[in-house]
């Protein structure tokens, strides 16, 4: 299939998405290794279930500059439009950190979450208490957390004009980036933190600056008016993303679902990540606006990137890249009921004592890659 798509012509979101198609883009370093564990268990669910995913794979990042010079073709870019849900590895390493900005692997990333238009990214931080002493907080502190980070994604300081650097007087140089955002931009991301915190503890904690930033003045009101509009219901408190930092490591199990800017969400989730333990368990969702028929474009990807170090030797955990797919099934599949069988399945495998290396502490025994996917599967099937 040949098809030349303009990028400028946002008239191509009209592309229709179709049901229960799946992209699967593995990526580079570890990503085919932790992909192939998510094929096994859709396959498993296509079979066992009776269930009609339409699966496609394709190469991105790295792996497509090798075959076509590019980081994502238009062909690929075209089937993540038409896709309900892309689950992707990770992208890049060492052998195309010296290519030219348009043409690095991570530029297929943000391509993709651009043109989707992904404009909320979810990041859950879940501790399991099979891990607990992988956190370097005290158990009391992080047993049991579940919280949600809600980022903005595609607008404010990342994306907004003027930027640049320019010469000033005195052979000085400016660096000069913009942080702003609309009231629509706030509206829509708020709106996702309000319908997750109902379907779970009813409590929504906005962070922003509004001490000293006229745009995070405007994100609280805006955040207050449409709570007060729409979601009375649920829980609102506004808090200063400095202190929230601080609460964070202080008393993190007061949140529930935090909903913040691009900046301090990039912050505050890679934060949130890190009380929890380690990277080859965090899953991330990145969404769309709704259509009217209730479908949205989405991307799936865990946390960690390609882990060139330990690439193709069976040493890579699986587990956030599964639990990135469970939340596909919740998120844009609508199988909430799959989607928790699943979680399941990966807190059995961790009980039972199963570990990639990664996560491996005394008294539990060391499995690859491959042997995790299977015991996850293994407990699909009971
Ligand atoms: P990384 O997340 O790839 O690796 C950091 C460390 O964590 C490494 O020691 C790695 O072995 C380990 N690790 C990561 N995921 C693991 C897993 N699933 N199982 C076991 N161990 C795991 O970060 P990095 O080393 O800074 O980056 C490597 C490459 O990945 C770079 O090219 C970077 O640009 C890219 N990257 C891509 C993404 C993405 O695709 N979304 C995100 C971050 C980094």
């Amino acid at each position: 299939m040949k098809i030349k798509l303009n990028p400028k012509d946002h008239g191509f979101l009209m592309i229709k998405v179709k049901k229960r198609k799946i992209l699967l883009l593995p990526g580079d370093g570890i990503g085919p290794e932790v992909i192939a564990e998510v094929r096994k268990i859709i396959d498993w669910l296509n079979k066992n279930r009776s269930l009609d995913f339409e699966i496609d794979e394709d190469l991105v990042g790295g792996a497509a500059y090798d075959k076509h010079g590019t980081p994502i073709t238009d062909e690929v870019f075209y089937k993540a439009l038409e896709s309900q849900a892309v689950v992707l590895g990770a992208v890049g390493g060492p052998k195309w950190d010296n290519l030219e900005f348009s043409k690095k692997p991570e530029r297929a990333l943000l391509k993709l979450r651009k043109e989707l238009k992904l404009f909320a990214n979810l990041r859950p931080a879940i501790c399991f208490k099979q891990l607990v002493d992988a956190s370097s907080l005290k158990p009391e502190i992080v047993s049991g957390l579940d919280i949600m980070i809600v980022r903005e994604l595609t607008g404010g300081i990342y994306f907004g004009e003027p930027r640049g650097i320019k010469p000033i007087n005195n052979g000085e140089r400016k660096g000069i980036n913009t942080h702003t955002y609309t009231s629509k931009e706030i509206e829509r991301v708020g709106r996702v933190a309000f319908d997750l915190a109902k379907k779970r503890d009813n409590k929504v904690t906005s962070c922003e600056k509004s001490n000293v930033m006229e745009a995070g003045q405007l994100w609280k009101e805006e955040i207050q008016t449409l709570h007060d509009k729409d979601f009375k219901d649920v829980q609102l408190e506004h808090m200063l993303a400095d202190n929230c930092a601080m609460q964070l490591l202080r008393n993190p199990k007061q949140f529930d679902v935090i909903v913040t800017d691009n900046l301090f969400g990039d912050i505050l989730s890679d934060e949130a990540a890190m009380l929890t333990g380690s990277l080859g368990l965090l899953p991330s969702a990145s969404l769309g606006a709704k259509d009217k028929n209730g479908n949205m474009r989405s991307m799936y990807e865990p946390v960690h990137g390609s882990a060139p170090d330990i690439a193709g030797k069976g040493l890579a955990n699986p587990i956030a890249t599964i639990l990135s797919f469970a939340m596909a099934l919740k998120y844009s599949l609508n199988m909430d009921n799959e989607a928790k069988e699943l979680e399941n399945a990966v807190q059995k495998v961790l009980n039972d004592g199963l570990r990639t290396k990664d996560i491996l502490s005394m008294g539990n025994k060391e499995v690859s890659t491959k042997v995790m996917g299977d015991a996850v599967i293994a407990y699909l099937q009971k």
